[in-house]
Formats: C-alpha cells, structure tokens, sequence
C-alpha cells in the first residue's frame, strides 16, 4: 500500500472542494505566473484539516515566497527551480517546511542533492523539462535506486492510472508516495475527479462498504428466504433515494429544525485540565429525545414514507431508539410497534412511559435473556409475518443495507465535527465512542475513516468483567458467526448458539458490533478497548461533578476510556456523548447510596477502633497510676 498522495497544480474553486473530499494526504497550489495551472495573485488557499498544503515556486524571491506563504496558510513550500541550498537554507530559518524537486534526466547524479539534506524535509524526483514541471512525462525509474540519503522523497512527472502495479512494486527504502498531476486532468489545472476516484481506489484503503454491504468480507445480507423480497425491496429504495438530493434537504431540515442540530462540540476545561489533553464532548444527549437515536429513525422514518408504508415496526433495547422511533412515527402519522425485553423494560421504564404516551404499542418479549437481541429476534419474526411492516432497525446491524444505511444517516455526526473543527486547522488525535451495535461508534468515526492519524477507540461493556460469562465485550470475547443477518464477531458457545450478554447499560447490551467495526478492528484501523459495570457508573458521577452533565450509562463507557489513555499534552480528543442520563438515574443513585453506606461503615469502623483505643490506653494509664 503507497504511504502519501499528493496532488499538485490545483486551480478552480469547485475542482478543489471535489479534491479535498477525495481525502489526499498533500495538495498543492502552484504560485509560478508561467506555468498554466497559476492560481493567480488573487488566489487564497482554502483551509484543509488532515491535509497538508503545499504552495510551488519557481526561484521566487524569499521575502515575496515568505508572504505568499503566510497569507496562505501553508503548511511546505515546493521549490521548483534552480534554488541553491543557501536559499533553502535561508528559509527554513523562518520555521518553513520545504519540498525540494529536481528533474531527473540520466545523466543525473544524486550526489548532487546532497547538500541539500539538512534544510529540506522532502524531495521531489520529476522528469527533467525546461517547463519546471507539469509536462507529463516519466523518467526512469530504474534511476531511484541508486539513492542513497535518508530524505523521504516523492515520486512525480507523468504518473497514470496504468502505473499503479509498478509503483506498487518499487520497494526502496523513503520513497514517501506519488504526486499526481496532469495525467490526471481535463484541462491545465481542472482534475478529472472519476478518473482520481478510480485510481484511488486502488491504492488507499477502504473502510465503507461497497453497494452490496461489504465492509471487506463482513457484513451482506444472510437471510431466511422469507425476507428475501423485503430486503430487496428496501435495498433497492435506498440505493435510489440516498443519491436524491431533495430527500438529503427534507432529512437535513428536520434534523434541524426538530432535533436541534448541529450539536454543540463542547471543550470541557475540569476534564482536560484532569486528564492533561484537550477534551471535547460532542453533545448528542441534547438532542431531541436525549440520544443519538433520532438521526437514524428521522432518515429512515421518511424512506419508509416514500415507500409508501404505514407500519412502523422496532427493537428497542434502552428504549432510546423505541421513543426515537415512537417520536418520528407521531409527527408523520405514522403506526408504530416497538418490540422490548421484559428486563429491559423494568430497568427503563421512563422510556416505556413515553413511549406509551408518544402512542406507540409495546410488546413485551420474554424469550432468551429478555433483552436487545431477542426484542431484535421478535421483531424480525413479526416482519416475516407481516411484510407490509417497515422494520426500523436501531443500530448499525442486521443485514444490507441496515448497517450502512444506519452508519450514513448518523454520519451527520462527524460531518458537523468537521465543520466545527475547521476554525483549528487541526485533525482530532482520538475519536473515542462505545460500542453496543454501533451506530454512534460508526456516525462519529465515519467521516475520519480516510485520516489514518486519527485513533478511532470503540469502548465496549466487559459488565462484571471480560472473563465471567456476565459480559457485553463482543470483540474481546467473540468470534466470527452470522447474527440477524450479517457476518460479523459474535458471542457464541462452541455449537454457535449465541450467548447471552449482559451489561449494566442496556444500550450495550447486544452480543455482537456491526460489520462495520469487525472489519475496523480486522483491518487494525480502530482500537477496541472494554470497559465495566463499576468504572463506566463512576465515570459517569466523575462528569457530574466536574462539567455539570449528566450522562447516559452508555456513554459513560466511552468516558471511563480517558483513565485508560496515556495522553500528549496537546492531543485532540472527541468523546461522543450519545446520550443523557436521565433514564439511568435509578443505576446512579443507587450506586451513590452503596457508597454512602460503606463510607459510614467504615467512617463507623474507624470511629470505634479509635474508641477502643483510647478506652485501652485509658485502662493502661489507670492501671499505672
Ligand atoms: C442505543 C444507545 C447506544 C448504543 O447503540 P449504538 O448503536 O452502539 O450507538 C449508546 N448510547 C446511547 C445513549 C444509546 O441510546
């Protein structure tokens, strides 16, 4: 896999915003007035989080490279000309990071460039051209083995969509990546965006699923034959409207003139100040409803509209997403019908009642453990049954397409972060969240998938510990297994029947992730880390009192990862609060009377071996007088 991808000679406003989407790793804007892809003296350089900017020169004068490079906010400087290494020098003492190019030609020696090494931070190996550049053609690659200097260096001059197997195969050590430039383009300056999707494609990573819901080899759709019409039907629904742009309008306007959306990025001073990192909190609990729920059940609420249904079926697990969906189903006039466990529904009855009051119908499951994954199990069955039934699934499980059509409709999380980050330039260090099916998870890590310097942390419920059999930490304890439909890491006994979670948040409570985060976590690209019962409560009491939040029990998870972090000073974080705690107040309060008790206990203990004590000394003393 190539490291770095730069792609240079930039212009056009809207081409540039197209580029930027493609996530590459540089992109540069060339400041030279003879070349055809000059930006122009008016030209300002838009500010890009996770990528850096470089600006091309040709034998500029420094005071007038320094100022264009300031107005700019750029992040290198490519030297393009005849500069001298006291030049480079020169400037690099203003604290400029410099790429310095060379044409290559065969006579070329790279002995030459060694004089350069100790001011530049990377070379450029171009086909030797009097155009300085741009002019399409390869040089002999051969040529690179020959170099010998411990300076990361780009490939440039003509690489095409056809080199890909070649590049691929040049195993020198510092060869950094390619800078892409005019093979790639429609005209000097205006790239051909399909053309550098494609070869990307190729070279980076992909972590979204394809149109057929595989994340790698995870995920599809394995169903009983029964269903077979049902999720072709809304497969296809989907593939179509998700690309209508009126549909996107309808879900952004709801999200936010109803929910309140964009949620805020809140920097917690008491915590960061704790824990020696910049911490941010993105509220989700101050949606409407209290979760992150509402983003999925909106989008999915005003498919099921478009498709002409009027039945409304769910699990709910915390009952979030049932009030979520009962919620929807009120304001467009829809039925619904939420499937619950009968242990969820004693541990969250506050969410039973506003369900209730929303006019939704709840039925009662009592098969399994009572809870998440059989309420999933009934609603599955019901849906078989009644197949006029739109079923709202309610996390980012299940078969194609619930997972990535879940994962899209709370991508609206990570989209809003981006947006507010921009004002920093700066790419967060750690994007943390916890993990039950893993739609707040998969919303918050979406939009950073493509930004390999992002840690991305799924925080799941080891309940009273990973090694009893009272656990939700699916990836620790779990194998590869089908479960409601997608092939994913399960819970499960050695004949594959699956085992019965438990955690204190009955949110996380559901023995297996997404597709999505299997293949993160196959891939390496996210970090999972569990959490139990006990340190998730005090977390939770922890944010309390130091930032005046309440959070759910679930979300606490993710909070009580900070103690397992040995942070940098000025790292980034972003914990997603997917949600607030006023359905867990029973948990809390409970936890914080035990504590109250044994501190007495032992305040008391103290108290009268103290007095013990003393009565003992007394009865000495007395005895000696
Ligand atoms: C449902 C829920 C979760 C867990 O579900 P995911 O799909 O993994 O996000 C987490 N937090 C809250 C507040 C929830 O309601």
């Amino acid at each position: 896999m190539l490291k770095k991808l730069k792609i240079c000679g930039l212009k056009y406003n809207n081409n540039i915003s197209d580029i930027i989407d493609l996530y590459p790793d540089f992109i540069g804007f060339i400041f030279y007035d003879k070349s055809p892809r000059f930006v122009g003296s008016n030209f300002l350089a838009p500010n890009t989080i996770g990528i850096s900017k470089v600006g091309v020169f040709v034998n500029e004068k420094e005071d007038n490279l320094l100022k264009i490079s300031l107005k700019n906010n750029l992040d290198f400087v490519q030297l393009h000309g005849t500069e001298s290494p006291d030049y480079c020098s020169n400037i690099s003492k203003y604290g400029i990071k410099i790429i310095k190019s060379f044409g290559i030609d065969n006579d070329f020696s790279f002995e030459e460039i060694s004089k350069y090494r100790n001011y530049v931070n990377y070379f450029l190996f171009d086909f030797k051209s009097t155009l300085y550049g741009g002019s399409g053609k390869k040089f002999s690659w051969e040529k690179i083995y020959d170099y010998n200097l411990k300076v990361p260096f780009f490939l440039s001059g003509g690489i095409n969509s056809n080199d890909f197997d070649q590049i691929n195969n040049l195993k020198i050590p510092f060869f950094l990546g390619i800078d892409l430039n005019s093979c790639f383009e429609i005209k000097p300056g205006l790239k051909n965006i399909f053309l550098l999707k494609k070869f990307l494609s190729r070279i980076k990573e992909k972590y979204l699923s394809d149109n057929n819901g595989l994340y790698g080899f995870f995920g599809g759709a394995y169903i009983p034959e029964m269903l077979y019409n049902n999720i072709n039907n809304l497969k296809n629904e989907y593939n179509k409207i998700i690309k209508n742009k009126f549909f996107k309008k309808k879900i952004k306007l709801l999200l936010h003139n109803y929910v309140g959306r964009p949620s805020p990025l809140f920097f917690c001073k008491n915590l960061s100040k704790l824990y020696g990192a910049k911490i941010y909190l993105k509220r989700e609990d101050l949606n409407h409803t209290g979760s992150h729920k509402i983003n999925n059940t909106i989008g999915q609420a005003l498919l099921a509209k478009e498709m002409g249904k009027k039945n409304i079926i769910s699990e709910t697990g915390a009952g979030q997403h049932g009030v979520a969906t009962a919620t929807i189903c009120s304001l467009l006039g829809l039925k619904c019908t939420i499937f619950m466990g009968k242990v969820d529904r004693k541990r969250q009855i506050q969410n039973v009642y506003r369900m209730k009051m929303l006019g939704a119908n709840i039925i009662t499951v009592n098969s399994g453990s009572k809870t998440l994954k059989d309420s999933v199990n009934e609603a599955i069955r019901y849906w078989i049954n009644n197949p006029e039934c739109y079923y709202m699934i309610g996390s980012a499980v299940g078969p194609d397409p619930y997972p990535r059509m879940v994962s899209y409709f709370q991508s609206i999380i990570s989209e809003e972060i981006k947006e507010q980050l921009k004002e920093s330039d700066k790419l967060p260090n750690y994007i943390i969240a916890c993990l039950g099916g893993g739609s707040n998870a998969a919303g918050i890590f979406y939009h950073f998938l493509d930004y390999e310097s992002v840690n991305l942390i799924g925080v799941e419920a080891s309940g009273l510990g990973v090694n009893t059999n009272k656990t939700a930490a699916t990836i620790k304890k779990g194998s590869l297994g089908v479960l409601h439909g997608s092939l994913t890491i399960l819970m499960q006994d050695k004949y594959g029947q699956i085992l019965e979670p438990y955690s204190i948040s009955a949110g996380l409570d559901y023995p297996g992730i997404g597709p999505m985060h299997a293949n993160l976590f196959y891939k390496k690209r996210a970090t999972f880390i569990s959490i139990p019962d006990l340190e998730a409560i005090e977390a939770g009491i922890e944010l309390a009192s130091l930032e005046g939040i309440i959070p759910a029990l679930e979300s606490a998870h993710a909070l009580a990862c900070l103690k397992k972090i040995s942070f940098k000073k000025n790292d980034l974080v972003i914990i997603n609060l997917s949600g607030r705690g006023d359905k867990d107040m029973d948990t809390y309060i409970k936890h914080i009377k035990n504590q109250k008790k044994n501190q007495n206990q032992k305040k008391n203990q103290k108290k009268n071996q103290n007095q013990n004590q003393k009565k003992k000394k007394n009865k000495n003393q007395n005895q000696k007088k």
